[in-house]
Parts: structure tokens; sequence; C-alpha cells
């Protein structure tokens, strides 16, 4: 069946025609129908050089070998029993022992359980009940993330969706990414009451934005002095760029720390994790509840364990050194067509926004032209690449990816750009 035939019955069944909102963009989403190494085929067997990545698991390029027989072995010996199995062990001992500030974690199905029972957690131990998010900071579909931006001067969030009762949306705190006095200030009005800063340490749903020098190093130290939390949301950053967090890289250690996506191997996960005083409030060793009968399932667990194997043993800076070739081949091409526009890139990650000035936070990436980018993604997809439909999502390079896709790719662009 062709996309469009398909999005007409998916119309019919799911709101907007999609499972989840970010697949949609007009007149139709094309619904792709396999993959393999960096390309994507859809349903009318036209073949695109992915970089939405499934939004960002598929770190080691689609259908890769090693994960599927590890899924394809699990599947064959039953994987539901509801009781510990042997992967969650395999894969839990692979992340301690590269993660350092997790001395202990749990299991979820996705990102967005694992920050609502990290928020939880962390009300639950500090016996505080403010949430200090920031700014265009995405954790996830529940109440306590959909808290959008006011105006600077908006202390307290505004919901973002209907539904979400003022009575919660009271207890989430915005700050701004790489803003220091904007923190400060909360703290000094309601620092007693904040129990946790929940942050990306890179944003990544604002398309990218790099923390600015010593900003997550003002957070460790403003949580400490508080008595607060600091969760580092690394749904999206967690083995991306080296073979643990973000948090290694720079040093610091958050009290818990999420993750998701590329530690499942492709297949649903979430997990919370952090020091084992914290966790240990966990039921049932401690009062604060968490649950899922999913939690720990042995196909997510063995398809997590089999793709941190193999990333253990990926070159982490070729895929960095491959990804800022690109960039600075990209900028290249975007002073030679005259066209303004930014890429924000660290590692694997980058975003290009069409804007007139550099976006460091989500008031400046807001002012991207929105419009422009998808006239360009559109024209894209004419020329077989696919980007994540948004100007605020990110664009993944994979291991999979070659320098022969990258160069295919910069020439698409300079077409996208010059047509768009
Ligand atoms: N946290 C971050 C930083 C994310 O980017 C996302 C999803 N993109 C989530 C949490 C939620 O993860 P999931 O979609 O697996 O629920």
């Amino acid at each position: 069946m062709r996309s469009e035939d398909l999005f007409r019955e998916s119309s019919d069944l799911f709101p907007g025609g999609v499972n989840s909102p970010v697949r949609y963009y007009s007149p139709f989403p094309i619904a792709m129908s396999s993959g393999q190494g960096s390309k994507i085929t859809d349903q009318d067997g036209n073949e695109y050089i992915d970089y939405c990545l499934g939004f960002g698991p598929m770190i080691l390029g689609h259908s890769n070998s090693e994960v599927n027989e590890k899924i394809e072995n699990k599947i064959r010996k039953g994987f539901l029993f509801g009781t510990p199995n042997e992967n969650e062990v395999s894969l839990g001992k692979l992340i301690k022992a590269s993660v350092k500030s997790v001395d202990k974690m749990r299991f979820t199905n996705s990102g967005t359980e694992a920050t609502m029972h990290a928020i939880r957690l962390a009300r639950g131990f500090t016996g505080k009940d403010l949430i200090l998010k920031m700014e265009g900071g995405f954790h996830g579909a529940h109440d306590y993330s959909l808290i959008k931006s006011g105006s600077g001067t908006l202390t307290f969030g505004v919901p973002s969706s209907p539904g979400i009762p003022e009575e919660v949306t009271r207890t989430v705190l915005l700050g701004e990414f790489n803003n220091p006095d904007s923190i400060r200030n909360l703290f000094r009005e309601y620092g007693e009451r904040i129990a946790a800063v929940i942050t990306e340490p890179i944003m990544g749903n604002t398309g990218v934005i790099q923390p600015d020098k010593g900003f997550l190093e003002f957070l460790r130290e403003i949580t400490e002095d508080n008595a607060s939390l600091l969760i580092f949301d690394e749904v999206i950053t967690g083995f991306r760029f080296a073979f643990s967090g973000f948090q290694d890289i720079v040093g610091i250690k958050p009290d818990l720390t999420t993750m998701g996506k590329i530690i499942g191997g492709g297949l649903p996960i979430g997990m919370l994790g952090g020091r084992s005083d914290i966790m240990d409030k966990i039921s049932p060793s401690g009062p604060v509840y968490e649950a899922g009968t999913f939690s720990g399932n042995a196909l997510s667990m063995a398809a997590g364990t089999a793709a941190l194997k193999v990333l253990k043993n990926s070159d982490y800076s070729m895929l960095s050194s491959l990804s800022d070739r690109f960039v600075v081949e990209a900028e290249e091409m975007l002073s030679r067509v005259g066209k303004k526009a930014f890429i924000n890139h660290y590692g694997s990650m980058f975003q290009l926004f069409f804007n007139q000035n550099r976006v460091t936070d989500y008031s400046s990436a807001m002012k991207s032209d929105r419009e422009f980018f998808f006239r360009f993604f559109r024209k894209l997809l004419s020329h077989g690449i696919y980007l994540p439909p948004s100007q605020f999502e990110t664009n993944f390079i994979s291991f999979a990816h070659n320098e022969e896709d990258l160069d295919r790719t910069l020439k698409a662009f300079e077409e996208a750009i010059k047509n768009a």
C-alpha cells in the first residue's frame, strides 16, 4: 500500500493519522517499511539516507546483525514472564560499569516513564515539592515535562497542553538554559522547596544547544548548596558520544540520570539511575512507588545488551570526525550559496537553523524560519534524504553512515536550499 493510501486508513484510526505527533507533516507523512544500515525505504519503494534514526536510538544503523541475532534468539525462547531475567542483569552491569554516577538503576519502557519516575523519586527523597526545568526542555510527554516557556519574567509555567491541572503547573519552575542568573533567582526565591533541577546536558529538543562553559558545573553547585537533586536527562545523549553519558565527558556527577533510546538497541526502553541512597527509596526497598509490566522485559534488555556490546568496541572518535567534517563542509556550502543559517553540532548530533543569529537557547531557537525549514525538508525528501520533520528536532549520524552518504547529503542540502 502506498504512503498516501496508508495515511487515509491511519487517519480513521489514529488522531492525525499518527501514533506520535512529531511524525506528522503535511500533506501526509511518508511511511517507511524497511531499513538497512544508513538507509530506509518507504512504502513506495523509495530509498532515503536516514538522519532521524527512529528519533535517535538507531546509532548502529538499521537492522544491525548482532542486535537482530540476539532478538531472534530471545523470541524463540519466550521473552515475557513477569519475573527477573538474566538479560536485565547484563544490561544493568554494562551501564553501571560505564556511567560513573549510576550505582543502581531501574529500567522502564520509555524515556517518558524514566523522567516521570525520577521526578517522583526526587520529591520523595527530598520531601520537597518543586521541580525546576529549562525553557524548551522536553523530558517526555507527562504532565511535569509539558510546561511551556512564558515570557522572561514568567516564573511559573503555563501548561502547553490542556488537561494539565493548574496544581501541577504550579509545581514546575522554568529556568533558562545557559542563563545562571535565571536559575539563581529561582533558587533565591524558592530554594527550600526545589526537589530537583532536571535538564538535558545538551539540549536536544530545541535543535542542538550545547551548555556554555561552566553552566553544568554551576547547576551541580547550586543544587548541592540547596539540598536539591540534579537530574541529567540523557535519553538522547546517553552512549551517543562515548561509551557513557555526556556527564562523564564533562566530569559532572548528577544525583540521578535518565536514559533511553540507544540503550534499548531500537526496542522500547528507559532507565533511571543514580546514587544508591536515593535509588533505594524505590519500592520494594523504599516507599516511592515505581512499576511496569514490561519494565526490564527480556527482549529490550537483550537488544540493548547487544547494541551496547557493539558500541563498546566502536570508535566514537571516528564518528565524531566524520560528523565534524560534514558540518565544516555544510558551513562552507551555506556561505557559498549565501544562505543565512547556523549549524549547531556536537559529536554525531547536528541541526541547521535558518536563523539570522546563532542559536544558544530556547528563545533564539524560536526565531528560526520554520517555514523555510519545512520547504527544505520536503525538497530533501525528493533527493532521497530523510531528516526528522521539524526545525526543533536533532539530526543524528550513525555508525552505518559513510563518506559517500554524507557527500550525497551535502549536494542534496545545496540543491534543496537553492530551490526551497
Ligand atoms: N527525554 C528526552 C531528552 C527526550 O528527547 C525524550 C524523547 N525524545 C524523552 C525524554 C522521552 O522519551 P520517550 O519518547 O522514549 O518516552
